[in-house]
């Protein structure tokens, strides 16, 4: 699909997994292998090297008064009410922090007890298995809300740190988040300077051949979280209104009906 083999007019569609998480490797691979779905993961250095990113993090530790304070203090102190931000802490963050370097170190923690994210094992052995492997930024950063030289660390600092991995070239980017507000124009000419080749976010729509050769085309995406198999069915069918030859291949799998 990316290099133009898009065949006629039949739809297409394709999957992929942003962050790593560990889950993807239990649940997710032996159900996609066995109906031989080909699919990606876009991976973050931090995940992968300590098990951990900012947003989960916050969402492990949120009871803990202390680690939430500093954070707050660090980050949104001045900017977002403390009641707002206990309230939904990772959207006040996501919306209002700045994201530097000092900000990963902020939200650190010793690490996690259950095992969140693919290690480099984990992604190796789905790399050897014919899984896409592209990058996702090192810590999942907002770039829109990053300094220029943040951003190129995050965007260029992923980018070598799996191409070390993997020992190939990284060509797929997607942004964290990945709606309108979490990137800029300048971070997508960045994306595409520091030599990838399809950049994805998290906007609902279709596409032909033709829309991904235009110049610094942004891949959309059909974001899914915890969804059940109806509504993931409902996101699916007004995307692609009308192609069914899609949906008779979904259905049955993600319903679990077989
Ligand atoms: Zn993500």
């Amino acid at each position: 699909m990316i290099q133009n083999e898009m065949p006629g007019k039949r739809p297409c569609a394709s999957i992929s997994f942003d962050d790593g998480f560990y889950s993807v490797l239990k649940n997710a691979y032996p159900l996609l292998k066995k109906e031989k779905l080909p699919f990606a993961v876009f991976a973050s250095k931090t995940a992968v090297t300590l098990n951990q990113l900012w947003v989960s993090n916050i969402e492990l530790n949120k009871t803990d008064r202390k680690y939430m304070e500093k954070i707050y203090e660090y980050s949104l102190a001045g900017k977002v009410d403390f009641g707002h931000y206990i309230s939904d802490p990772v959207s006040s963050l996501r919306d209002h922090s700045v994201f530097d370097e000092g900000f990963r170190d902020v939200c650190l923690t010793g690490p996690p007890r259950e095992k969140l994210y693919m290690d480099e094992n984990d992604l190796n052995f789905l790399a050897e298995e014919g899984v896409l492997m592209g990058s996702h930024t090192c810590d999942h950063y907002v770039m829109s809300r990053c300094e220029q030289a943040e951003a190129e660390r995050q965007i260029s600092g992923n980018k070598a740190y799996l191409e070390r991995l993997f020992g190939t070239e990284i060509k797929h980017f997607a942004f964290p988040f990945g709606k309108k507000q979490h990137y800029t124009e300048d971070v997508v000419r960045q994306v595409f300077a520091a030599g990838h080749k399809s950049v994805y976010t998290t906007s609902i729509a279709n596409f032909t051949a033709g829309d991904s050769q235009r110049q610094n085309f942004l891949f959309p995406r059909i974001p899914l979280h915890n969804f059940t198999a109806d509504r993931i069915m409902l996101y699916i069918n007004r995307t692609f209104a009308g192609n069914m030859p899609l949906l008779k291949k979904l259905k049955p799998l993600v319903s679990g009906k077989r």
